[in-house]
């Protein structure tokens, strides 16, 4: 059943145009005028990888990736409006206003004598991973080094075939995610392929064949070598395409989480603890959001992620140090978040909405006398809000009580609403009335 994934043995089959449905009305005027445009002046040039797959799976790719046998300079020359970018893998981007196709040369194997990369120095580490990609080769060998077998067909225009180098065809038929070539050496040349594989398993509802899958147990902690503003990217289309929840029950499965998130290591031991049910219940939110066309930002899911090893952080500090707790907390999140950035960049946008997200957790209990109206006015209130109620839903007892009272107030009347606030039953212990010299410093900002 691996026929189609030997990368030495891979046999094209040409797929005429009445027996595909890869047509023309699914792919971007953009990314038909870069193939004319190519063809024209003499050079092959190919759709090819997931806009192929997507398009013959009945589903509307978003981006479009051309291949080509003209180097990036020769591809300059053609497209006024072409920017050559990466170091690691150099492409050229050509650019129609918001749309962008990325156009790459044919890659081809890096032992063979006709190195014409311009980086004399080495290509591998002593691990097996490639550092740069830039040998240029022909179609067969640029199939031959793409990851699965159905990101291995080629559209061209000039006969509007499709070229099926490694049987992807029957690989959407029986729906396997299966590498081409030997699986562990693919993903020693390249780590992310591991989280590829699951993305696509459960973008595509595929399963991950045995012998794809099987060698990932061993080399899932390769991810760290990964550089940390690579895997941000990745990290955003594993869990913002809409099926996160599957993604991730797929990457605990095949302990891939751990290696992105390793202060998460212990709360994925056990399915029943509040911290592996509140990150599945985040993942299941962000999925119906996402599913309804909703925005989701990047931080709340970082946040949610990452609160229980703050919360374990904070108590600690507390216990250990006697910081007051508001010195505390803010140390405990400084710590944890430069731990994760050593794997997973975090923009600075994002991190500062984090720490605010994670901030309001503790002011959202000090809700009485004029704080309530402040802080539902706090730009950051919607989503700390959000995330109190996924705590209340999971911890139930404090965080639960609260997020109820947070909504409540929400929907009162502004008499209501002053009557809740009011409310000395609730007041925290602490007089209302010597608010005006409070210190700028408090944690608002
Ligand atoms: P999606 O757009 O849904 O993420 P995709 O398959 O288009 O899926 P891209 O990252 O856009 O993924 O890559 C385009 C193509 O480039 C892939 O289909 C594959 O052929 C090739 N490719 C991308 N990343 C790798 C990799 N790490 N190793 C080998 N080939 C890759
Ligand atoms: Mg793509």
């Amino acid at each position: 059943m691996t026929v189609g994934v030997d990368a030495k043995t891979l046999t094209p089959i040409v797929i005429p145009r009445a027996e595909h449905n890869v047509t023309r009305k699914e792919i971007s005027d953009n990314a038909l005028k870069v193939l004319y445009r190519l063809n024209g002046a003499g050079y092959q040039a190919y759709l090819v990888g997931g806009c192929v797959r997507d398009i013959m799976m009945g589903q509307h790719p978003k981006d479009f990736d051309v291949a080509t046998n003209a180097t990036p300079e020769q591809i300059k020359q053609q497209f006024k409006n072409c920017r050559l970018i990466g170091r690691r893998f150099r492409l050229a981007h050509i650019v129609f206003g918001r749309e962008v196709i990325e156009v790459a040369t044919f890659r081809g194997h890096h032992n063979s004598a006709k190195q014409n990369t311009q980086d004399p120095l080495g290509n591998q580490t002593d691990e097996g991973q490639l550092t740069r990609d830039n040998v240029f080769g022909t179609i067969d060998e640029d199939a031959q080094r793409r990851d699965f077998t159905f990101n291995a067909m080629y559209y061209s225009v000039a006969d509007f075939s499709v070229t099926d180098f490694a049987n992807g065809r029957s690989a959407i038929k029986n729906r396997i995610v299966e590498l081409i070539g030997d699986p562990a050496t693919r993903y020693r040349e390249d780590p992310v392929r591991m989280l590829r594989a699951v993305r696509f398993a459960a973008k595509l509802d595929m399963h991950i064949s045995e012998r794809t899958g099987s060698p990932i147990f061993n080399l899932a902690g390769l991810l760290s070598n990964i550089p940390a503003a690579r895997l941000f990217e990745e990290y955003l289309k594993l869990f913002l395409s809409g099926k996160a929840l599957k993604t991730f029950e797929l990457m605990d499965h095949y302990d891939l989480f751990t290696p992105l998130f390793p202060q998460l290591g212990q709360v994925l031991q056990n399915h029943e603890d509040r911290e592996y049910q509140f990150i599945r219940q985040v993942l299941i939110n962000t999925d119906n959001r996402i599913n309804n066309q909703q925005r989701v930002t990047p931080a709340f899911l970082l946040a949610v992620f990452l609160w229980y090893p703050l919360e374990e952080q904070f108590q600690k500090l507390l216990n250990e140090s006697g910081l007051q707790p508001h010195d505390a907390f803010n140390i405990a999140m400084s710590e944890v978040l430069s731990q994760q950035i050593q794997r997973i960049m975090i923009p600075k946008r994002f991190s500062t909405a984090m720490r605010e997200i994670w901030q309001l957790q503790q002011r959202l209990p000090k809700r009485f006398g004029r704080r309530a109206q402040q802080l539902i006015n706090h730009p950051r209130f919607r989503a700390a809000y959000d995330f109190l109620l996924l705590r209340g839903e999971i911890e139930g007892g404090d965080a639960l009580e609260i997020a109820q009272w947070w909504t409540e107030y929400q929907d009162a009347s502004p008499e209501v609403r002053k009557k809740m606030a009011n409310s000395s039953r609730h007041s925290n212990n602490r007089r209302r009335a010597p608010r005006r010299k409070r210190k700028p410093s408090t944690p608002d900002a």
